[in-house]
């Protein structure tokens, strides 16, 4: 793990993208093949394979306590350490450097400590795994091995920039590899498949979920018009979860933006699996009653709900609205453009059940056409529309030119909560106070604080959820692991020296949370400057 942590502070000392290219694909070229695939996998910023169930199940307080423990710092060290580096593992690298170094962990000693540590159901039995793991090898090495369990390195290695790496240490084409990591899902099978020079072998697995394609943000109709000057497919956005289904055999499964599955709503089954052959649709989940869809929020009612609860499909009934289809009957339709995967969507369709719908298109070309399109949509009770290119293909997990979304006039931004305060009167004893951030590269900068928005119910749940991710105490205020999104409205953005982003919000309230959206999704720096520059007043 000590070179895997040299390579890694060699990535980030550097900013140019071919050289962190070239330093990984050495690295990744001198070690043993499985080693490799296992540092491929940590370098993409994850403990395990993103094609496999297990989860670390760790969060930032447990992280907290395991530092605290072997470092023995008091908690005003620990807390100062932390605010100097806004990062947990760059803070326990500090706090740790004391320490002896232990005798060493090896990548597959290190890979099986983490499944090790997925398997413990308990917080003492993970804390125990933790510390041990954390003990075993130098300060460095400890710092990645939190960021790993973080889920970001923060050394400015997109996963796009690992795939380049595998490429150039096995000597085969990024498109090759990117194709094929898309495909498996997996990094580590990619890295094996480019080493034995058979990338071209890798298949879309059935009932396993492939990344989704994100739509960018468009601001006005004439944005559209300009952006697709030949006109675009309009569909409208739903205000609902996006969801990837497939069908294997009789097998149907959902699955989620964050590739998880989805087992929420079991009446869509049924009608999905009588549909024929076998496929994999892209779509919107959406909640709807007498001819509308009804808003998020009650959607949002039925998610994270384990058990069965009968009456709840009956009063929040959902459909699947299909708009895309990526596989069908052996074929993958990827590269096929859009306008052949929606006659191909459209024939797979032409009989589906009550539950499954397809998502109605029309055609604009024009500032014009677009604006009425979407004043359409939003007096249909949506969101807005998706502008798409005909011609364009289906990239998986990436957010392109493509797909452009333009959302009702009153912006939002999704952020993520960094902080939180105790609320005063009704909200006394309860975390009622957010401060949230936008993203800046990988970090995150704080934009706003909002109070008003959510029910005492989604409160009270936030609370104890923030108690156990809180990173720093500092009493009245404690900072906490950036894991809540929210979709926040405002008035107006304005420049300010209040928040490190530079930039405040003008009467933010929170409209709903977006348990869909993981943290690295929400809204950039980029957009917030965007937004106002297009008010008009700089
Ligand atoms: P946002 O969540 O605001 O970033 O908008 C992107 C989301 O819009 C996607 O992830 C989808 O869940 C959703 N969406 C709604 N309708 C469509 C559509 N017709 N095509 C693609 N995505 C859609």
């Amino acid at each position: 793990m000590r070179r895997f942590a040299e390579t890694a502070e060699a990535v980030a000392g550097t900013s140019s993208k071919n050289e962190k290219i070239r330093i990984l694909a050495a690295y990744l070229q001198s070690l043993p093949l499985e080693d490799a695939a296992t540092a491929a996998v940590f370098f993409t910023g994850r403990p395990f394979p993103r094609s496999e169930e297990a989860v670390a199940a760790v969060g930032g307080s447990l992280l907290w306590q395991a530092v605290a423990a072997l470092s023995g710092a008091p908690p005003d060290r620990m807390a100062e350490t932390y605010r100097q580096h806004g990062d947990l593992g760059e803070a326990a690298a500090e706090l740790l450097a004391r320490r002896r170094p232990g005798p060493g962990l090896s990548l597959a000693q290190t890979a099986a400590g983490l499944r090790r540590l997925a398997r413990e159901r308990t917080q003492s039995g993970k804390l125990g795994v933790l510390t041990d793991l954390l003990a075993a090898d130098s300060p460095v090495v400890a710092k990645y091995l939190i960021k790993i369990l973080t889920g970001e390195l923060r050394i400015g290695l997109k996963e796009s920039l690992v795939e380049e790496a595998v490429a150039a240490a096995f000597g085969r084409a990024p498109d090759d590899v990117r194709r094929a990591h898309m495909l498996t899902g997996d990094i580590a099978e990619t890295l094996r498949l480019a080493a034995a020079g058979a990338l071209s072998s890798a298949r879309l697995r059935l009932l396993r979920p492939v990344g989704f394609m994100l739509a960018g943000a468009a601001e006005t109709a004439a944005d559209l018009a300009a952006a697709f000057p030949g006109g675009a497919f309009i569909e409208d956005k739903y205000d609902g979860i996006r969801a990837q289904a497939h069908k294997h055999g009789d097998t149907v499964k959902l699955f989620s933006r964050t590739l998880d599955e989805l087992v929420e709503f079991p009446e869509l089954f049924d009608p999905l699996a009588s549909l024929p052959g076998e496929w994999v649709l892209d779509g919107e989940i959406v909640a709807w009653r007498n001819d509308r869809p009804l808003p998020f929020t009650e959607l949002q009612q039925r998610l994270g709900r384990k058990e069965a609860d009968l009456f709840l499909p009956l009063e929040i009934p959902v459909r699947f609205i299909a708009f895309d289809i990526l596989y069908r009957d052996s074929e993958l339709l990827l590269d096929s453009p859009l306008e052949r995967r929606r006659r191909i969507l459209e024939a797979l369709l032409a009989e589906a059940p009550a539950g499954v719908d397809l998502a109605p298109l029309a055609h604009a070309r024009g500032r014009e056409a677009f604006q009425r399109e979407f004043e359409a949509a939003l007096a249909r009770g949506n969101e807005g529309i998706m502008a798409k290119s005909p011609r364009s293909p289906y990239i998986p997990g990436r957010r392109g030119r493509y797909w452009l979304k333009l959302k009702r006039p009153m912006a939002t931004l999704d952020v993520v909560v960094t902080a939180v305060e105790y609320g005063h009167g009704k909200r006394r004893g309860l975390l009622s106070d957010y401060t949230f951030a936008v993203r800046d590269g990988d970090r995150f900068r704080n934009i706003g604080k909002a109070y008003s928005g959510l029910t005492d119910e989604e409160i009270r749940r936030l609370t104890g959820h923030f108690l156990e991710h809180t990173l720093e105490d500092e009493g009245f205020r404690k900072i906490v692991e950036p894991s809540v999104v929210l979709e926040v409205a405002f008035n107006a953005i304005q420049r300010s020296t209040r928040h490190d982003s530079g930039y405040a919000l003008r009467f933010p309230r929170i409209v709903r949370l977006r348990p869909d959206k993981a943290p690295a999704e929400v809204d950039t720096l980029e957009r917030v400057e965007r937004l106002y520059r297009s008010q008009g007043w700089s």
